[in-house]
């Protein structure tokens, strides 16, 4: 899968992608993350890429020429599966929706900045607008990093053990159950015994329940959706 993220701000979306399951991921070929700079596309002796907004107002807006600019570039070397604009009033990013978004082969990712985008890009190249959560921050490289990781690790091959993703939170609509490891009395702390008896029934029973309790106390509108 390619993902290609525009940004003015390229240097916050170096770190994400260099370290951990997500450097793996691109390593491995599986991945490939692609930071798309905008300053490139800046008009003018500045290169600029906002400017006040019509209507008055505090606040920039990130102007349509450098985005569609560097956009159009991008859409003439490949297709891509969605063209997604990060704001706070996206649709919400859940698992299904980053389980999704895992299939396709091509993502473009908009990171904005400042009072957001010039509306025109939205209408006229954007596919689908994802929100990392109800609050606002104050540029898209963060949430853009959330989504790619969100999407990179479900990608086949990219963890460890293939299926360990598939029992994450969410992905059954429930949370995840405790886990320990050793050792198996710390300072009198004890892993519950059914972890230690081998008996893998037992085992997955005791998991289930311990996900459902914990559903049921911390998210009960999980259990209702069913
Ligand atoms: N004025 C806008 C917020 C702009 S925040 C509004 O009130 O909706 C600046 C940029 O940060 C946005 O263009 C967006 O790309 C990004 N951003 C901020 N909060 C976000 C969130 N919760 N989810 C996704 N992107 C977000």
């Amino acid at each position: 899968m390619r993902i290609d993220i525009i940004t003015v701000h390229p240097e916050l979306l170096e770190s994400p992608f260099q370290h951990s399951i997500m450097k793996r991921a691109q390593e491995k070929g599986l991945l490939e993350v692609h930071i798309q700079d905008l300053r490139r596309f800046g008009l003018g002796r500045h290169l600029q890429v906002d400017d006040y907004q019509y209507g008055g107002g505090a606040g920039m807006v990130m102007m349509v020429e450098p985005l569609a600019n560097c956009i159009e570039g991008l859409l003439q070397e490949r297709h891509y599966d969605e063209v997604i604009y990060m704001t706070p009033d996206g649709q919400r990013l859940e698992q299904p929706l980053a389980n999704r978004l895992s299939m396709k082969e091509n993502l473009l990712i908009i990171s904005g900045h400042y009072k957001g985008i010039d509306e025109r890009i939205r209408e006229h190249f954007v596919t689908m607008e994802v929100s990392i959560g109800d609050y606002v921050l104050s540029g898209g490289e963060l949430p853009a990093a959330v989504l790619v990781d969100a999407i990179g690790r479900l990608l086949p091959g990219v963890l460890g053990d293939e299926t360990s993703a598939l029992f994450d939170s969410f992905q059954d609509g429930l949370l995840s159950p405790p886990v320990y490891t050793r050792p198996e009395d710390f300072h009198g702390w004890k892993v519950p015994d059914v972890l230690l008896g081998g008996n893998f029934k037992k085992i997955e029973e005791w998991r289930h329940e311990q996900a459902l309790k914990r559903t049921r106390e911390r998210r009960p509108g999980l259990l209702e959706d069913e």
